[in-house]
């Protein structure tokens, strides 16, 4: 048995990182349904699972692969955006966060020292706010 599983298997794609998120989402959305009554969350939940068991079934392995990357890649730039945004309140009560006109380049000052020029590390770029 388990060897014919394998034998099916290969060659397929398999559970990749987008396949396990995707069965976690169904899961979770089988279960809004099942305590809302909502039907349309069991219907999105079964759409789901069949695009994801075409995905794990799928013999396209370089197309799958390439939404796995794109998959990984929009979780690590949302890991990296919601870090930099916790850091950030971590420290506003101490500085000021500034964009520079001419880079957009975010530029950090401490604050209450009133009316300052801030100098862009990047571009040199200089201009005047207050902390
Ligand atoms: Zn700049």
């Amino acid at each position: 048995m388990r060897d014919k599983l394998y034998r099916f298997m290969q060659g397929r794609n398999g559970m990749d990182e987008l396949a396990r998120m995707q069965s976690w989402l169904v899961l979770i959305l089988l279960l809004v349904g099942m305590f809302t009554r909502i039907g349309l969350f069991s219907f999105v939940a079964l759409i789901l699972m069949i695009y994801m068991y075409f995905r794990v079934f799928s013999r396209n392995t370089s197309k799958r692969y390439e939404e796995n990357q794109k998959y990984l890649n929009f979780r690590y730039n949302r890991t990296v955006s919601w870090n930099r945004f916790k850091k950030r309140m971590g420290q506003a009560r101490d500085y000021r966060f500034f964009k520079c006109p001419m880079c957009k380049q975010e530029v950090r000052v401490p604050r209450g020292h009133g009316k300052i020029e801030i100098t862009c590390p990047k571009c040199r770029e200089k201009f005047i706010r207050r902390t």
